[in-house]
């Protein structure tokens, strides 16, 4: 495992240390927990240094005209869609995601790429009827500044592109801190980056050096970085810990922040629902990734006239899931993170139980694999009530499942009864109850899904949540505008 991930950062670019002496990062493998690299951890040197340039990066490319911009955005779409399998590979390796999830992680960063090159002619302001006689007053958008951004280890890639992809034709220079659990995709990454650039170049383009430029290191490199008053926008993602921190030191500078935290997703499964199209959906979003995605469904909420339908049948479905090294085809779940996820998981399940939940499945599988590399069956645990063990994010593959026996507002109830607020499903046949949960007091979360599950995203649409998720959105729609700053003109 360790030649072959070795051998994919060779191939895609990646120059490796020789010897690392001091503060080191070490990069590693879920899947049999292996070390494959060790890399130095950026010093305070090291941050100002890369500061000093993304400003200097920024104060030029700032004024290349957008669609010029876009064209390097272009050029690094190709190159991603020369290097998906490779990189596919190693998002799989270093995150343990099964091989389809690495490549689609990729296609996503792709696909990102084209929305901002045809974004790159639509950075459009309004033109404002003024009160004023012969006067003209409009609003236009201009680059901001270096932009940080800030990833989690189970979206290693795709996350650094929902934001650069739109930062660059935005005018602006990026900073990535990638997680510490996942550097080597990050160097990758910048790796492809680079390639892009030589032929921006060759097409005969001025590109400034450090246009892009990854940093490497934990949390406190992380705040450091957004602790710098010369990084006028703040994107991270990762646990609302990490959120409430940032938020905290960009708000205490009046930097901006986009956050994208935790997850505390549900759906609810009303009388109406087609129940096959349930147990597959509920299945894709609750035991994805191994359940670590920020989107993943972790809270079913069953209506009383269906659950005895439902619920030993996904009981069934979870007893044949096939789970192993997420290379290998057919593999449906991969591996836990580390050993801290696994310990995390026990420990809610045993909240779970001593509040009175019947828990199936859990436990440890695949030790085989490496003493590790920490592979669960998923459980699906059968709860009394909403109890507080639901009401907190556990990043592990646990679906709580809990009966409702009144209307579609006892189900909202219950779907919105919890601080975050990212994503929700309601699978029903039922319009009303449809145009309850889209609507006003329906789920207040920032994605909200009728007969489909709660993970996953297109790019085209504004990702993120409300409560604890953060509020910020990236990706799709119009969240370009708070990569940019705005300016009123009257003339
Ligand atoms: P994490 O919070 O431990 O780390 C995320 C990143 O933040 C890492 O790069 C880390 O080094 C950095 N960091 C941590 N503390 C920091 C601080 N005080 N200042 C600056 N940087 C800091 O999260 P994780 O374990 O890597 O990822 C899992 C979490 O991320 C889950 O809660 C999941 O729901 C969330 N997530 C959210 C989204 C989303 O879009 N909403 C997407 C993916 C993951």
């Amino acid at each position: 495992m360790k030649q072959n991930a070795l051998d994919l950062c060779k191939q895609l670019g990646v120059a490796m240390p020789t010897a690392v002496a001091g503060n080191a990062i070490t990069a590693r493998t879920p899947i049999t927990g292996d070390v494959i690299a060790t890399l130095p951890c950026a010093s305070s040197g090291d941050i100002e240094r890369v500061v000093v340039r993304s400003r200097e990066a920024f104060l030029a490319w700032r004024t290349v005209p957008a669609p010029v911009r876009g064209e390097l955005v272009r050029l690094l779409g190709e190159e991603l869609r020369t290097s998906k399998h490779a990189l596919g590979q190693l998002v799989s390796i270093e995150a343990g995601k099964v091989l389809q999830e690495g490549l689609g992680e990729v296609q996503e960063m792709i696909d990102i790429c084209d929305f901002a090159v045809g974004l790159s002619r639509q950075l459009y302001g309004l033109t404002i009827a003024s009160e004023r006689a012969e006067h003209r007053m409009m609003e236009t958008w201009h680059p901001l500044g270096p932009t940080l951004i800030i990833s989690a280890f189970n979206f290693p890639v795709a996350v650094w592109a929902w934001n650069a992809a739109l930062a660059l034709v935005c005018g602006n220079s990026t900073l990535w801190k990638p997680s510490d659990k996942a550097p080597l995709t990050a160097l990758a990454t910048q790796a492809v980056f680079d390639r892009a650039v030589q032929r921006y170049r060759d097409e005969g383009h001025i590109v400034p050096d450090n246009l892009s430029a990854v940093v490497i290191g934990r949390a406190e490199v992380g705040a450091a970085l957004v602790a710098d008053a010369r990084i006028p926008l703040v994107s991270a993602t990762g646990s609302t810990r990490m959120g409430r921190a940032v938020g905290e030191a960009c708000a205490k500078r009046f930097a901006r922040s986009i956050l994208e935290l935790g997850g505390n997703n549900a759906a609810i499964i009303a009388p109406s629902a087609t129940l096959e199209m349930v147990e597959r959906a509920v299945t894709f979003a609750a035991v994805g990734t191994a359940g670590q995605r920020c989107t993943t469904l972790r809270r079913l909420v069953v209506h009383a006239g269906v659950y005895d339908a439902l619920v030993p049948r996904l009981r069934k479905i979870y007893g044949k899931l096939r789970i192993g090294n997420p290379l290998d085809e057919g593999t449906l779940v991969g591996p836990l993170i580390d050993r801290a996820a696994f310990d995390a998981m026990q420990t809610a399940l045993a909240a779970a139980r001593a509040a009175g939940g019947t828990v199936h499945g859990g436990d440890r599988v695949q030790q085989a694999l490496g003493t590790d590399a920490y592979y669960v069956q998923p459980a699906i645990v059968e709860m009394p009530s909403q109890t507080d063990v639901m009401c907190h994010e556990t990043f592990a593959p646990i679906l709580h499942v809990v009966k409702y026996d009144g209307e579609i507002e006892q189900a909202v109830a219950l779907n919105n009864a919890v601080a975050h607020g990212l994503s929700s499903s309601i699978f029903t046949n039922d319009l009303r109850e449809m145009e309850r949960f889209l609507g006003a007091a329906g789920s207040d979360c920032g994605i909200a899904n009728v007969n489909i599950g709660t993970s996953g995203a297109e790019i085209g649409g504004a990702f993120g949540g409300e409560k604890e998720t953060g509020g910020g959105r990236e990706s799709g729609s119009d969240s370009w505008r708070a990569y940019m700053r705005r300016a009123t003109n009257t003339i």
